[in-house]
């Protein structure tokens, strides 16, 4: 069985959001009320004239030790065989335990207005059919065709690189161990599968 993580290569994240928009599309995420699965923080640091542009792609990080799931009451939030951790829509209470409880502030609301929205933007045949709590899914429904997760098949820099962490054939288990790549806030002990290669 795979164990899917993603690694982030920042010498080459251009912040052109690409990833962003095909995110949305492919999952229909509330972009109207300005909440996505993934986005890209662009910041500048420091002052004129040393001014540096700082880019930090963001999305659930897949954990393996799941504050998330520790904290959900309902059995909603689960975690795949595969490690992709999930959201069963129709078990979904609404409580927000769970995006109290996740440090990388990774989940969103997708509330009864939302829904409201996408039906009328995208008619009968849509995603999200009650309110619930929504986060990054790895694009499951892409993985069931083989396929990449939306935001790295659309990349133009090929800087999301999406694999079999536990397949050392894998370029993102390579780039994943080759010492480079670092988690997110590895002190927390949440063991993310989502690696950032520093620029
Ligand atoms: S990043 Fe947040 S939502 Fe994703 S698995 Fe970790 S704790 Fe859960
Ligand atoms: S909001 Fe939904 S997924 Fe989150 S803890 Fe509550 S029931 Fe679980």
């Amino acid at each position: 069985m795979a164990r899917y993580g993603m690694v982030m290569d920042m010498r080459t994240c251009v912040g052109c959001q690409a990833c962003m928009a095909a995110c949305s599309a492919e999952n229909q995420t509330p972009f109207w009320s300005e909440k996505f699965r993934t986005h890209v923080e662009d910041k500048e640091q420091g002052s004129f004239p040393d001014v540096r542009r700082v880019l930090l792609p963001r999305l659930c990080m897949h954990c393996e030790n799941t504050p998330c799931l520790s904290a959900c009451p309902t059995g909603a939030t689960h975690m795949n065989d595969d490690g992709i951790v999930l959201v069963n829509n129709d078990r979904c209470i609404g409580c927000y335990a769970c995006c109290i409880a996740c440090p990388y502030d990774a989940r969103y609301p997708y509330d009864r207005e939302d829904v409201e929205k996408e039906h009328e933007l995208y008619g009968e045949d849509v995603t999200h059919k009650v309110p619930h709590v929504d986060k990054c899914t790895f694009c499951v429904q892409r993985l069931a065709q083989n396929l990449e997760p939306a935001c790295a098949a659309t990349c133009p820099t090929h800087s999301r690189i999406f694999g079999d962490l536990d397949d050392p054939s894998s370029e993102a288990h390579k780039l994943a161990t080759s010492g480079k790549a670092q988690a997110l806030n590895q002190g927390l002990g949440t063991s993310p599968k989502v690696f950032y290669i520093p620029s």
